[in-house]
């Protein structure tokens, strides 16, 4: 419920990690809004995400510090290692990252970051979640939006001073509201996996519960990191090749994961086995994406959904919605200038972010002479240099 006094409420579609910071930005900068989502019951996919300090910085400042490190996870570094030996390529300390930028690199499973953001948005008054909310369209009416809004059968309109479109890779309102062009298939799957530490306890891989690992190998690539306190293991197989059914996410038969790791060495092969079950995700990106128009914006995937090889989209989302609720808060200016002001702000950065993960896509899948040249590379680079190539990244401060 809102108070008397608040100004009208920002409707945002979509209850994810976009939707919900941008609504808790909003409320600490003293903003209503309606958070509209889909899905009745709000569960994240049983996985990981890494925070990288620009984005945990924020959830810090919104005072989530505590929540979050409960069941989040410092590893002591990311190794990037050679698949082929397991030996490190550059091996980057994540408390000198920590140090370097002032807050935390995380990592955490998504079902906890989630619970961490809905406890604090359930308790803000000034936030109206409403689950079970299909937003089908919206007009932009000059001095307000309407938002069609299915609530079950049932179908409503809900008038707020601007519609913050955080409704993802699919996003309603990129394509239907602002004419928007649909997500692009990138011809690459990410294979997902959870594992209780235990099932790996036996495996002779160096340091695999501690640490961030980035295995490089042939036309593939590996992360694997510890979340949930340390009792989990978060395993991520990125391959390269067309995926007919073009599915978002679905669940993948070990086999074609087998044939796909086939000569990658044998301690990863077993530890590719251990999993009972995988999802694999088709990966889409947007580019190009109308960031805001009159009262309506994009924010997260709906605006630049990317390949996750920066581990970024989330981070990204996290970004940009303190951006937009920085500007939605000042109340100087006309409501479409604000949307412009927070457009012209993120559309540069979200797009060098989203072209650093493609180039990481072709540089981590690189094979034979190219390969070689690659790790030959990273080790002259080591860590300093390494870490100063991510400031602008995870430095990354909102003013
Ligand atoms: C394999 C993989 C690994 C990744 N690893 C990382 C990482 O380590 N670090 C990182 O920062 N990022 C990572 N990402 C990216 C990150 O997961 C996404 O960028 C992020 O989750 C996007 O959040 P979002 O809120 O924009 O969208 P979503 O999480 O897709 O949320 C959109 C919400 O909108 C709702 N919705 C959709 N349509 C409607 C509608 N019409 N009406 C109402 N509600 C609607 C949906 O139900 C959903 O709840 C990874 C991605 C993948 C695929």
């Amino acid at each position: 419920m809102s108070a008397s006094s608040d100004p009208p409420p920002v409707v945002i579609a979509g209850a994810g990690i976009a939707g919900l910071t941008a609504a808790l930005a909003l409320a600490r900068a003293g903003r209503p809004s309606i958070v509209l989502e889909r899905a009745v019951h709000l569960e994240e996919i049983g996985a990981g995400i890494q925070l990288s300090p620009n984005a945990s910085r924020i959830l810090v400042e919104l005072g989530l510090r505590d929540a979050l490190a409960a069941t989040a996870v410092e590893p002591a570094a990311i190794r990037i290692r050679d698949a082929r030996t397991g030996a490190d390529l550059v091996r980057l300390p994540l408390a000198e990252v920590a140090a370097r930028h002032g807050a935390p690199y995380w990592v955490i499973h998504r079902g906890d970051l989630q619970a961490a953001l809905l406890d604090a948005v359930r308790a803000e008054p000034r936030i109206d979640l409403r689950l079970g909310a299909y937003i089908e369209g919206a007009v932009d009416a000059g001095d307000r939006v309407e938002v069609d809004v299915f609530f079950g059968e049932r179908r409503g309109m809900v008038r707020g001073a601007a519609l913050v479109g955080a409704d993802g890779v699919w996003s309603k309102t990129r394509v239907a509201v602002l004419g928007g062009e649909p997500a692009r298939y990138s011809g690459r799957t990410a294979w997902r996996a959870v594992l209780p530490v235990e099932a790996v306890e036996g495996l002779r891989i160096e340091d695999l519960t501690g640490a961030t690992s980035l295995w490089l190998g042939r036309r593939a690539h590996l992360v694997t990191y510890p979340i949930r306190g340390g009792r989990l293991l978060n395993i991520i197989a990125a391959v390269d090749g067309d995926w007919v059914e073009q599915r978002w996410d679905t669940v993948g038969d070990p086999s074609d994961l087998k044939a796909a790791f086939a000569d990658w060495p044998g301690v990863i092969r077993d530890l590719l086995a251990k999993p009972q079950s995988w999802r694999k995700w088709a990966l889409f990106a947007v580019a190009g994406a109308p960031f805001a128009r009159g009262r309506v914006a994009l924010i997260g995937d709906a605006a630049h959904a990317m390949l996750p090889f920066v581990a970024q989209g989330g981070a990204m989302a996290v970004e940009d919605a303190a951006v937009i609720a920085r500007h939605l808060a000042d109340p100087s200016r006309p409501v479409p200038d604000r949307l412009a002001a927070y457009a012209s702000e993120r559309r540069g950065r979200t797009a060098k972010v989203a072209g650093a993960a493609a180039t990481n896509a072709r540089v981590y899948h690189l094979d034979g002479l190219a390969a070689g040249a690659r790790n030959a590379a990273m080790r002259l680079m080591g860590p300093s240099r390494m870490l100063a190539r991510m400031d602008w990244i995870w430095g990354w401060r909102d003013r």
